[in-house]
């Protein structure tokens, strides 16, 4: 039998008991002879309660102290889930990520992972050892200072280990029970997805669905690792991410639509009374762009024939709202326009399976639900495998679940299970 990464969220290990509990899953996958790595996030809502401590003492923590101190949590479950692991009478070392031999570059607090040198852990594992690896973090390979990964990163440590260790898979240990439909916490009659293609979930992930970070699922496209999401509160088999279907094509039957995700937050910003004129997107685009603000959707009204004005709305993550319009407001008189609208009131819905390239309707059947329900649709974007519109935020857990009804996705049995923490 291989090796095996598994991470455990904060919300597994939130506690004493928690920690015991994980500790016993461990010894089990040690017993049935794995070789076992574990990545462990920080207990519970430590890293948020860090932040805050931080943000007590300082307005604007800085980079480097800041990754020092977040980093804390996670070297906190790491010993103590490695004590337990003992107590259980097994093996088990705790490694910080830069011990592991996670190397990044030196962006503080989003750190990207540009190697991994896990040396230490092959011995460890090679001695017998199960091995714990504090998630989120690592280690410059320029400053030599501790870098951390964004928040949700232990997911993404997960997936570079097994990567780099040639795991047979890496598992996600969550809340849930897998994947779902939909977020379990908005629509009861989710259903689980057995297996999903790494090519939906990177688009359900991207279209705010939480349970696994986008991060995370394109390192393991990449490197081709297996991902199994599975709840840490029960026994059940969760969902398998991959590549290729495991029972192969031509066998199953393929869902036109994976899930329906939602996200609530992002804003919406109109830019009133544009000349329509060659340039102008370029210009107002070239401001956000220069702020270093990643935009979501846009679209460009018509122009009214009479003024030779057009709208130009967008949108993006809330917490770059500000950023925006000081952005937009100080190039104004270059770029021409009327006036700014702010709007933090929106939603966002997105239906994602690949599917939906060869079949047609889909398109009709997603508006025709959101009508049915009475959801007014404000601004529509498409890839080839995911259509999306904002809404209002109101509007937007009745219309996941009405999209949800009218693809079929309701399941008929068991309502989805939620165990605890928070979404995330
Ligand atoms: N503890 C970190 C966070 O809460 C990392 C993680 O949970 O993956 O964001
Ligand atoms: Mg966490």
């Amino acid at each position: 039998m291989g090796l095996v990464v598994q991470k455990y969220g904060g919300s597994s290990v939130a506690d004493a008991e928690g920690i015991k509990r994980v500790a016993k899953r461990i010894v089990d996958a040690k017993k049935n002879g794995h070789q076992v790595v574990v990545v462990v996030s920080a207990m519970g809502d430590t890293t948020d309660e860090l932040i805050d401590l931080a943000e007590q003492v300082s307005p604007m923590p800085a980079g480097r102290e800041f990754d020092m101190l977040l980093t804390a949590g996670e070297r906190i479950s790491m010993a103590l889930l490695a004590m337990a692991i003992k107590n259980l009478g097994h093996e088990a070392q705790s490694f910080t990520g830069s011990q592991a031999g996670v190397i990044t570059d030196s962006v503080h607090n989003k750190a990207r992972i540009i190697d991994v040198t896990p040396g230490r852990i092959r011995t460890a594992l090679d001695e017998g050892n199960i091995a714990i690896v504090a998630g989120f973090q690592g280690v410059s390979a320029d400053s030599k200072d501790i870098t951390t990964l964004g928040r949700g990163g232990s997911d993404t440590t997960a997936v570079a280990l097994a990567a780099a260790l040639d795991a047979e898979v890496c598992e996600i240990y969550t809340d849930v029970d897998g994947v779902f439909t939909a977020d379990p916490r908005v629509v009861k009659k989710a259903r689980k997805i057995d297996w999903i293609s790494s090519e939906d979930m990177l688009e359900l992930a991207a279209s705010g669905s939480k349970v696994l970070l986008h991060r995370c699922v394109e390192y393991a496209r990449r490197y081709n690792i297996p991902i199994h999401v599975r709840s840490s509160f029960s026994g059940l088999p969760g969902t398998w991410v991959s590549n290729e279907n495991p029972q192969g094509d031509a066998q199953v039957e393929h869902a036109i639509i994976s899930g329906v995700a939602h996200d609530v937050s992002e804003a919406k910003i109109t830019v009133v009374g544009v000349p329509d004129k060659p340039g102008e997107a370029a210009a107002i685009f070239r401001a956000i762009a220069d702020a270093e603000i990643n935009i979501d959707m846009i679209v460009q009204n018509v122009s009214a024939a009479s003024t030779g004005l057009t709208d130009i709305s967008f949108t993006l993550p809330k917490a770059e709202g500000h950023k925006a319009i000081d952005a937009l407001e100080k190039a104004k008189s270059a770029i021409g326009f009327d006036s700014l609208r702010y709007d933090d009131q929106i939603g966002k819905i997105s239906l994602v399976g690949a599917g939906m390239k060869t079949n047609p309707g889909v398109t009709a059947s997603f508006f025709q639900a959101l009508s049915d329900a009475g959801v007014n649709i404000e601004l529509i974007s498409t890839s080839e495998i995911r259509i999306s519109v904002v809404t209002r935020q109101d509007d937007v857990n009745e219309a996941v679940r009405a999209v949800h009804t009218a693809f079929g996705l309701d399941s008929d049995s068991d309502e989805a299970v939620v165990y605890g923490g928070t979404g995330r």
